[in-house]
Order: C-alpha cells, then structure tokens, then sequence
C-alpha cells in the first residue's frame, strides 16, 4: 500500500524559537565555556530578619549603603572573578519605593553608575554591549573583584529589589569549579558546597537555608 504524504516544510531547521529568544534577551545561550552569575537584595519587612534566603534582607535603612549578594552562595559582593574569566554584565533590573543610586565597582575603582532612581520606580534593562573584565585586563591575566552597592538616598527606609545577571565566561582557562563557598545568613559561617548545591544546612548554628544553583550546567 501507498501512503501519500503532504510536504508541509521547507527542508530547512524551524528557528522561529531562537529568533524570539534573541529579540527578548540577547546573551542568553550560553556556549559551553560560559554560565550565569546572579546577583540580587530584596528589601523588605514582609519577614522576619534573618531569613533563610540570604539576599532577603531588612529595609535598608535612610542613607545607608549595602552591597548585593551573589545568589548562588548567599554571600555579599565583591565578588571575585577568577584569573582566567571574564565576567560581563548583561541585565538589571530592580524597583525601589525611595530614591537611591547603584555603583559598579571593578577593583574597587568605580566604572558605572548603574541606576539613579526616584521613589517608586521599577528599571528593567537588557544590556548588549556592556561593562567587562576585559575593560581592565584584557589578557585576564589576574583576578578581579566586583562589587554592586546601593545607596539609600532618602530619609526613609526602602523596601524594594534588585537583580543583576552576567555571564561568567572560561577565557582559555581550565573548567569551572565545581565547589562554591556558601553563606549563612543567621551566623555568618561560610562553608565549602557542591556548586549544585541549592538547600544548605549550616555546619555551625545548624539552621537551614537556601541558595541558587546557576552553575551546576557545566560544573
Ligand atoms: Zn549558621
């Protein structure tokens, strides 16, 4: 028996699904010398303080500067860019019910004024060409730190968030890591991870708490 078959392609892949993705965030495929790094603080009092997620923080309080965290290991930045890598900076995004500033640091030298915000405003913004270690270093000769600050402007507390993501990228150097240094957020203790690692019980106070596992694809 015979079975007619309609040709219904043109013979050639459907891309119609990485067109979209492109026009919505550019970067996002991740090659696999590269992986993401996030970064984000809430700022709030809809829980109490300390919170097993560590980047969910008090209200910062009026004047005052705090730094985000790295949210798959729930410690503050700066954060250290291995010798070797570069990290380059490709989406923030954040909303705040006071007027503040973000800074970059790279080295502690300042690079970019992030964001300036009046109260009650929300920022998204899905960077193309944007601020990396090759600024500094171009060979990634050596290891640098990052560090993302707000600044309380105003006399009141904020409440509010804020998320950064990078890609953390292998410039002719060895493959990822694969153990992370994790935070507690009730004691401070830091202790060695499985860069899989999301739920963390802390080796010293023993209380649980939650971090992100970004890096576990080519870990
Ligand atoms: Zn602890």
């Amino acid at each position: 028996m015979t079975t007619s078959v309609a040709n219904k392609g043109t013979g050639r892949p459907d891309f119609s699904l990485e067109v979209a993705g492109a026009k919505s965030r550019a970067g996002v495929h991740l090659t696999a010398t590269q992986q993401l790094c996030d970064f984000a603080v809430v700022f709030t009092d809809a829980v109490a303080h300390p919170y097993l997620i560590p980047w969910v923080q008090d209200r910062l309080a009026a004047t005052t500067m705090a730094h985000i965290y790295d949210v798959d290991t729930g410690v503050a930045t700066p954060f250290t860019v291995p010798a070797g890598y570069n990290l380059i900076m490709i989406m923030k995004d954040w909303n705040t019910d006071q007027r503040c500033e973000l800074l970059l640091y790279f080295d502690t030298l300042l690079v970019a004024g992030e964001g300036m915000s009046e109260a009650w405003e929300n920022w998204y913004w899905n960077g193309v060409t944007t601020y990396d270690i090759a600024m500094l270093d171009p060979d990634f000769t050596t290891a640098h730190t990052v560090d993302l600050q707000i600044t309380n402007l105003a006399a009141n507390p904020l409440s509010g968030a804020f998320h950064f993501s990078a890609i953390l990228e292998a410039m002719n150097t060895p493959p990822f890591p694969v153990v992370k240094t994790t935070g507690c957020p009730y004691c401070g203790h830091t202790q060695e991870e499985p860069v899989s690692t999301a739920n963390v019980i802390c080796r010293k106070c023993s209380k649980p708490y939650v971090v992100m596992a970004r890096r576990k694809k080519n870990a």
